[in-house]
């Protein structure tokens, strides 16, 4: 039986990587379709190397450009209602596709009783009050592919929820772990944008920086585990080899490690329940190896306690301290914030949040924009000063 998968942002990192997965077990996945923005020459050879049913970029230019490079019969479709069809067309939809762009996806595939691969982050910290309705629907899956959620789902037990007494995300630190209080201060967008581990795009670089990132991990945890957000902690762990843990109520801890390489996630999400035989991830244990761990700093890096209040006022919240958190690191990018900036502009953002029912991709749309809006305000207020 071969499984049909659509790969949704398949000219991204996690793109890319999902096909190189797919690669290793040809004849066991087939490619249904693919979606990127752009008719890019990445885009093109894959259409040529997966043959795929569908394709989808973002635009009526960018399909008439594509179609002007293939020659062979695909559908190509465009925007929200194309990556809505795309994801429904496949039994596993890899939801690859950067920002609110991709909440289409994750909502026809579950909507269609699919399995979702997540990657895209949005879908749970800004939409989880709408992901958490139509993922009800018989079928409907959520895997995810973040190495943490995924280490997660592999220690939580089927059944009896009520032994677990809680879970603890693993951090790499970022590169500031250790950074006196006067070096933070001064950190330059070229210091924080050289990540140890994982080598990212620069938001993503500069918010495991400020342990954004892990704030908004916590966040995804509880809705895509369901567990309350006071059950959720975060341990720094700069090896990176456990991607996770589950703490059960008889002290033991269930921890899962292996190398650190997303293609790892990718194949758990695309064989679950089954797993792959694959050729990467396995620890080299035939040398020494030490892994540490200690708490966080939550007064350096306040951005993971602000996530955290987010995720207790729930609804709204995430979805708008995330948005609060982009402009404020699109600040820094550009050398208008200092790095510790970054987390007293979110805080002033949170303090004028308020709370509104996200009962649809719209109210999270006008939430975020709302949220962009008022932080671009209080930074102009800074700049002014
Ligand atoms: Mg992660």
């Amino acid at each position: 039986m071969t499984t049909t998968v659509s790969v949704l942002g398949s000219t991204g990192s996690i793109g890319t990587q999902t096909l190189d997965v797919i690669e290793h077990h040809e004849g066991r996945f087939s490619v249904m379709a693919l979606a990127a923005g752009r008719c890019s020459d990445l885009l093109v050879a894959q259409v040529e190397r997966w043959r795929p049913e569908i394709v989808v970029v973002a635009s009526e230019p960018e399909r008439d450009a594509l179609a002007a490079r293939i020659d062979r019969p695909v559908e190509v479709l465009v925007g929200p209602e194309g990556l809505a069809v795309a994801a429904r067309s496949a039994d596993v939809a890899v939801n690859a596709v950067m920002g609110f762009a991709g909440l289409p996806v994750t909502i026809a595939a579950l909507a269609a009783g699919r399995r979702l691969a997540l990657a895209n982050k949005e879908s749970l910290i800004a939409a989880a009050p709408v992901v958490a309705r139509v993922r009800q629907t018989p079928g409907a899956q959520i895997v995810p592919v973040d190495s943490e959620h995924c280490a997660i789902h592999q220690c939580l037990p089927e059944a009896g929820r009520g032994e677990v007494r809680r879970l603890i995300l693993t951090a790499s630190g970022g590169p500031f772990r250790q950074a006196s209080l006067e070096q933070l201060a001064s950190i330059t967008v070229a210091e924080a944008l050289d990540h140890p581990t994982w080598s990212m795009g620069p938001k993503i670089t500069i918010d495991s920086s400020t342990l954004m990132n892990k704030g908004l991990e916590v966040i995804e945890a509880q809705a895509l585990f369901e567990v309350p957000i006071d059950q959720i902690d975060v341990v720094v762990h700069p090896q990176s080899i456990v991607h996770s843990m589950v703490e059960m109520v008889d002290g033991s801890t269930l921890a899962q490690l292996s190398a650190p390489d997303m293609r790892l996630p990718i194949s758990y999400a695309l064989g679950y329940p089954q797993r792959l035989d694959v050729a990467f991830g396995p620890l080299d244990l035939s040398g020494p190896m030490t892994l540490e761990f200690s708490p966080p700093d939550m007064e350096r890096f306040a951005c993971l306690g602000l996530a955290y209040e987010a995720g207790r006022v729930g609804g709204a919240a995430p979805a708008w301290m995330s948005a609060a958190n982009e402009i404020a690191v699109e600040a820094f990018l550009a050398e208008r914030l200092s790095w510790f900036g970054i987390a007293e502009v979110v805080a002033e953002a949170m303090e004028r949040f308020v709370q509104r029912e996200l009962d649809d991709v719209d109210a999270v749309l006008e939430a975020d924009r709302e949220a962009r809006d008022v932080t671009r305000t209080i930074l102009q207020g800074r700049m002014d000063a």
